[in-house]
């Protein structure tokens, strides 16, 4: 049995706190709109709980910055990122959950019910999921930030275009770099992937497609020093870690694709993390606080896949309604009344 104490809820208004979320009590709310957020969505919505997704400002998670998924089981041909996330999206309405594009900005879980406050306004809710994925991991050399957006991009399904028979560089040796480099061939006139070691991360196939491809070329052992350039890129310093030879490989942008790095700044101090940041969570998705349940790539450093992070989401959504059954509303607000523990 679970063993949490419970407080008396706030009864004022906090500043912020949209007046009409102000009594109103969501069974589930969803923090995230990705895959596994949305995944979530369904299920409760089809479970009938009144479930709000906050998706952040920009919705779809990572499957509305790729250009085609191949492995998402049901599209044999393959199917456009930006149309999987919005169909995702789509089937979660369906089933009246309510979608609000809008970022959680503190979280607190520390009484019941749980209070999630946003840019616009303040939600309260029984149980959450959290479903906020993770985002691209930035080499921290001089240059990359200054130049993000203006030549370094860790997006070439939306950056890729601006590429048209020009030169890039491509960071890294895992799937996103070699998939990413090989679709950003439709556009450049040259992929360069700079790689740190001499072998790649990435799945077998994507390597075949890579070193058959004439406008592909590796370079091996090397990390980048430094990004270089004016108004926009001119190139990158790049050392080899074997010899300590240093180079500039001339290029019109960089794309950075070395990993992941979990979203979870909200919830520090609620949530336990893993030594990478990763929450930590047992197979039924639930966390170290009874009610909060986790899905997606933020609990996930090693398959974040689109059909894992569903996955997720639906075994989330179905533990949060079972624990609703277990701990009914009546039983719920009887405790926080009396301001008591429930076990
Ligand atoms: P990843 O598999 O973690 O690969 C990151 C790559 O960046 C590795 O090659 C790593 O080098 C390198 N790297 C890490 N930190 C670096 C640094 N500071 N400087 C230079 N290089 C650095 O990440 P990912 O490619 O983003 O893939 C993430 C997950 O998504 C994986 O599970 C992947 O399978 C999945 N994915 C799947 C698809 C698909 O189509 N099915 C597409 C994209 C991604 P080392 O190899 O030396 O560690």
């Amino acid at each position: 049995m679970f063993d949490f104490k419970l407080t008396q809820p706030q009864q004022q208004a906090q500043p912020g706190l949209d007046e009409k979320q102000e009594d109103l009590v969501y069974d589930l709310v969803i923090v995230g709109g990705g895959p596994a957020g949305l995944t979530a969505a369904i299920y409760a919505g089809r479970a009938r709980l009144e479930t709000l997704v906050l998706a952040g400002s920009i919705p779809g998670g990572q499957p509305a910055n790729t250009d085609i998924v191949e492995n998402y089981p049901g599209f044999p041909e393959g199917i456009d990122g930006p149309e999987l996330a919005q169909r995702f999206r789509s089937q979660a309405e369906r089933f009246d959950t309510r979608v609000v594009l809008d970022d959680v900005t503190e979280a607190d879980f520390s009484k019941m019910p749980f209070t999630l406050r946003t840019y616009g306004a303040t939600y309260r809710a029984r149980t959450v999921i959290v479903a906020t994925g993770a985002n691209p991991r930035r080499m921290g050399v001089p240059g990359e930030d200054e130049f993000y957006g203006r030549g370094v991009s860790a997006c070439a399904t939306c950056d890729g275009f601006f590429y048209g028979d020009k030169k890039v560089v491509v960071i890294g040796g895992g799937d996103s770099a070699v998939a990413e480099g090989i679709f950003l061939t439709r556009f450049a006139s040259e992929v360069v992937i700079v790689h740190r070691r001499n072998e790649l991360r990435a799945t077998k196939i994507y390597q075949e497609q890579a070193f058959a491809n004439p406008k592909i070329r590796f370079i091996w052992d090397t990390v980048v020093e430094e990004i270089l350039g004016g108004q926009t890129v001119t190139g990158v310093r790049v050392r080899n870690i074997k010899t300590g030879d240093v180079s500039v490989i001339e290029t019109d942008g960089v794309f950075v694709y070395i990993g992941m790095e979990p979203k979870t700044e909200v919830f520090a101090g609620q949530l336990e993390l893993d030594e990478w940041g990763y929450i930590v969570s047992n197979h039924r998705q639930h966390t170290n606080i009874p009610g909060v349940f986790v899905a997606g790539d933020v609990q996930d450093p090693l398959y974040r896949q689109i059909v894992v992070a569903a996955g997720t989401g639906a075994i989330a959504a179905m533990e949060a309604e079972k624990f609703l059954g277990e701990y009914p509303q009546s039983k719920v607000e009887k405790v926080v009344a009396l301001g008591g523990t429930c076990d």
